[in-house]
């Protein structure tokens, strides 16, 4: 079969041609990708910032498509099912998974990491990890829920939305423009977007947000209070990982209101402290999905309260997967997400 592999950092991804796996594990299936995502976390893998343990790696950790053969114990799917795959492989023992945190497993492996990934025809994955897509939702939309999708549910229980909210999302992109949605389908009454691209404001008031506002505008802060009644909103999400638009996140909320910050960033932030104390205000990380959510994001999108149709802005052969990783990190032509077609 085909598959996309890094052979040493830095270097582009070479399609070669290896086996398909055998011997699948007793609790494992063997899933023939139909689409996989590619996205920032590739990048760093591939610039060796967050290096594989063994190279050559297959890469590729946003699958979907269709269980070809099961394990030996799987009774839970079978050939044929379509499904998508959650690439954290959790221990199942610690006290995370024990408590079905399984994002914070601290012993966790990866698909598409230390094991094989989607840039490829055939992958082995833990039958756990795999949900059933339902029969409306495209392989390609279901690449995207693995990670863009399921993140943006996830952060909106971090943040607790509840009915009435009122959410600011700092950040369009990937993530940013699902989580417009996500908010409204947690209850927010009031979603502002706020974005340094004018195309991409354009998109966030066309997928549903209430109003968009520049990160660039000097009285950014200022504007979002005014949109959500003069104190702030509720909850703010920031999905751009640098400094400043940290800072505005929390600077954006109201007293007793959330701040939660999904997009990765490794540097240092400020906060002011007085506002933090006399306004009882959380600050929270948020660190990729969670397995118990894939249900709940499928039926989500089968029913057409979240629409990704124009989520997915590039679809790309799997031999031309160099071409999208160049699109990702060079932001040609506005990317939302990139999807890999094996
Ligand atoms: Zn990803
Ligand atoms: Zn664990």
């Amino acid at each position: 079969m085909k598959a996309g592999r890094l052979h040493a950092f830095g270097e582009a991804i070479s399609v070669d041609e290896v086996p398909i796996p055998s011997e699948i594990g007793a609790r494992n299936v063997l899933v023939r990708v139909k689409a996989c995502g590619i996205c920032h976390t590739d990048l760093s893998m591939i610039n060796g910032a967050l290096p594989p343990p063994r190279l050559p790696a297959i890469l590729g950790h946003e699958p979907a498509g269709i269980i070809e053969a099961v394990g030996k114990e799987v009774k839970e799917l079978k050939a044929g099912d379509r499904v998508f795959v959650n690439s954290v492989i959790s221990c199942g023992h610690c006290r995370y998974c024990v408590a079905a945190q399984w994002n914070l497993c601290i012993n966790p492996s990866n698909l598409g990491f230390d094991w094989g990934g989607g840039w490829a025809a055939y992958m082995e994955a833990p039958a756990f990890n795999c949900c059933l897509l339902p029969e409306e939702i495209s392989f390609e939309e279901g690449a995207i829920m693995t990670d863009a999708v399921a993140t943006t549910f996830h952060a909106m229980k971090r943040g607790e939305v509840k009915i009435g909210d009122s959410v600011a999302i700092f950040g369009i992109g990937g993530l940013g423009i699902n989580a417009i949605q996500m908010a409204k389908a947690f209850g927010a009454a009031k979603v502002i977007a706020v974005d340094r691209k004018e195309a991409k404001r354009e998109l966030a008031l066309a997928v549903g947000a209430d109003e968009a506002v520049d990160m660039d505008a000097p009285d950014v802060v200022k504007q979002v209070k005014r949109l959500s009644g003069g104190e702030g909103v509720d909850v703010a999400f920031e999905f751009v990982g640098i400094d400043s638009a940290i800072e505005k996140t929390i600077e954006s909320v109201r007293r007793s209101g959330k701040a939660v910050i999904v997009g990765v960033y490794t540097g240092t932030f400020k906060v002011s402290a007085h506002p933090l104390i006399v306004k009882e205000i959380d600050i929270r990380g948020l660190w990729t999905v969670c397995q118990q959510d894939f249900p709940y994001v499928a039926e989500l999108v089968r029913s057409g309260k979240i629409d990704l149709s124009r989520s997915i802005t590039h679809r790309i052969p799997l031999d031309e997967v160099n071409r999208g990783l160049e699109i990702l990190e060079q932001k040609i032509g506005n990317p939302l997400r990139i999807v890999i077609i094996p």
